[in-house]
């Protein structure tokens, strides 16, 4: 597809997604995304999004564990 920021070609990949469902962040890998060659923009799929929330609201294996750092520009 064209990136909708920089009208350049975008190409389909796997990525790691940071997403947020319910209130809580998630780190999900191996997420297909198509990915801006210049900017690097990601545009996801809507069934692809569906398809991690149900993972995320059903019994699913959590690989890894991370902290995540909150920081705030003044
Ligand atoms: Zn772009």
């Amino acid at each position: 597809m064209i990136c909708e920021f920089c009208g350049e070609q975008t190409v389909k990949k796997k990525v790691k997604k940071q997403h947020w469902l319910d209130g809580r962040l998630y780190v999900v890998e191996n997420v297909e995304a198509e990915v801006c060659t210049e900017c690097g923009e990601r545009y996801y799929y809507a069934k692809t999004l569906d398809t991690i929330d149900r993972l995320l609201k059903s019994e699913h294996e959590v690989i890894d564990r991370m902290d995540v750092e909150v920081v705030s520009l003044k």
